[in-house]
């Protein structure tokens, strides 16, 4: 994620007296501004259907989270989701969503019961091996009882129906707001670290990532202003419908990687395609909420905006290995979000960050650092931040020949500090604590840190050890640990104290010996 704070990597060493803490406020949720139903054709809303006892959950239930420090109920414990296979029925007159979630996962311990994250939405009926599973809800979590345990091994597929009205992840005090939002025009579904169980039961945690069908059919409405929406997620279009009875409209995408659940993104509205351009083996196209945005939006943002998709491409590539997905683009909205998130292979933005050039560079970077390598936990969250936001820097390095990212970050940063103003260097980046998930100093001391290794390793082995980090754990997910135990076996140097001193002790590391 990248905030309009992070605007260009150069403003950190100008304005030194500033301290733009203003700019880090969250989004303000988009008003829900409900439009006229349209009530022969809104399903209707089903009570919840409660077993009269609390079941018992037997000697092995499924834990409720996955241990995660900072967000203990994301995700749960007992299994490992292979598919989410999601079919969505959306009335943009109510906004009421009808969902199917067939829900294909490895069972990795005896259980008796298992757990799915859950906000809001009222589940219906829960289904295995064609029969009906008592289920009953705490807080975010749908709780799902056996009816004989299921063993070590098996591969279980769950059939849960559910429906409401989809809004904001509630609960989990998240340091930025995440879910469904519904606006005039449109919806769109965005939020990390979490979004997706704002819409459907899910494992909701980066550790568990899986692949994602996703089957949307919108409800045409009486006066046929949806004609022309269009419905936009990861992945590809493999097909759209229209059926002859209703005039409803079906699109299917699927995915060919796996992914994290909060790197999922949804939109339905009037969205413009841009044309399809090929680098490499990458399918590079856009999507854009146009109108209202301009019509030359896409060009705009090569010809006004800088957005140099082939630079950012071949810098990254060669820097990090190949891209690790097979397609890409961003998703602009006609919103001020004040952020942009890495969405995986289809980055979402406002209309006020997609005019920033480092943004891009920045979601794209993430699509290795985030999405491709996930964080084991959330108190891992450099690995994220300060990646994407040191990538940034690389780029201009890269890009730019007179550029010094010495001269234009680094040492600056320092001068900063020495004038009192801590802001992009505290908390220490490596357990920032969950309020500070987002802090400046996780993305720019993260940035520091990547930065002080190269001055103390050399680009040779710096560089290396980044390629290395892709290769080992691209597809999984890593921690801190796993990152500096690589980096001492690249390098056969104890750095303990080097990481320590840059990730978790107050004091900024002394600089002149970086340059001795
Ligand atoms: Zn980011």
């Amino acid at each position: 994620m990248a905030f309009g704070l992070f605007l260009t990597a150069t403003s950190c060493s100008g304005d030194t007296g500033e301290k733009p803490v203003g700019a880090l406020v969250e989004s303000e949720t988009p008003t829900a501004n409900i439009e006229e139903a349209t009530p022969t054709q809104t399903p209707t809303p089903a009570p919840t259907p409660k077993p009269a006892t609390t079941p018992t959950l037997g000697e092995n239930p499924g834990s409720s989270g996955l241990g995660d420090p900072y967000f203990p109920t994301l995700g749960n414990g007992g299994y490992d989701v292979e598919e989410y296979d999601l079919q969505l029925l959306w009335d943009p007159g109510s906004k009421y969503l009808v969902g199917e979630a067939t829900i294909t996962a490895k069972i990795v311990e005896d259980l008796t019961s298992l757990n799915l994250d859950l906000s809001g939405m009222t589940v219906t009926s829960v289904k295995f091996e064609g029969s009906n599973l008592d289920f009953f809800r705490e807080d975010n979590e749908l709780i799902i009882v056996f009816q004989q345990p299921v063993v070590k091994g098996t591969m279980a597929a769950l059939e849960i129906s559910y429906q409401g009205f989809p809004g904001l992840v509630e609960n989990l005090n998240l340091p930025h707001s995440g879910g469904w939002f519904n606006t005039e025009n449109m919806f769109y579904v965005s939020g990390e670290p979490s979004s997706s169980q704002a819409w459907h039961p899910v494992n909701d945690h980066p550790d568990d990532r899986a692949q994602f069908r996703i089957e949307f059919t919108a409800i045409p409405l009486v006066e046929a202003r949806t004609w022309n929406w269009e419905f936009v997620t990861n992945g590809f279009l493999v097909e759209k419908t229209e059926s002859d009875v209703d005039k409803s409209i079906t699109w299917i995408y699927e995915t060919r990687y796996p992914r994290a659940p909060y790197l999922t993104v949804l939109a339905y509205g009037i969205f413009k395609e841009s044309e399809a351009v090929t680098l490499g083996d990458v399918h590079l196209r856009h999507w854009a909420e146009s109108p209202p945005l301009p019509s030359d939006i896409f060009e705009a943002g090569v010809e006004t905006f800088g957005h140099d998709y082939h630079a950012m491409f071949e810098v990254f590539t060669n820097l990090f290995g190949p891209y690790p997905f097979d397609t890409y683009g961003y998703l602009v909205l006609n919103e001020t979000l004040g952020y942009a998130l890495e969405t995986q292979t289809l980055s979402i933005f406002g209309y006020d960050t997609y005019q920033e050039p480092n943004i891009h560079v920045h979601e794209l970077a993430h699509q290795w650092f985030g999405n491709h390598i996930t964080v084991g936990d959330w108190s891992n969250i450099w690995l994220n931040e300060g990646f994407a936001t040191y990538a940034e820097y690389l780029f201009l390095e890269e890009s730019v020949p007179s550029f010094s990212i010495d001269d234009s970050f680094f040492i600056p940063m320092y001068e900063l500090v020495e004038q009192g103003n801590t802001f992009f260097t505290q908390p220490p980046p490596g357990d920032p604590g969950r309020d500070n998930l987002f802090s400046a100093s996780v993305y720019f001391r993260g940035a520091m840190t990547l930065h002080a290794l190269r001055l103390t390793i050399g680009d040779a082995l710096f560089f290396d050890s980044i390629r290395g980090y892709v290769e080992q754990y691209g597809g999984q997910s890593a921690t801190t640990n796993d990152f500096i135990q690589l980096v001492e076996e690249a390098t056969g140097s104890d750095l303990e104290e080097f990481f320590n001193g840059w990730l978790f002790q107050d004091n900024l590391p002394p600089l002149q010996e970086l340059y001795d």
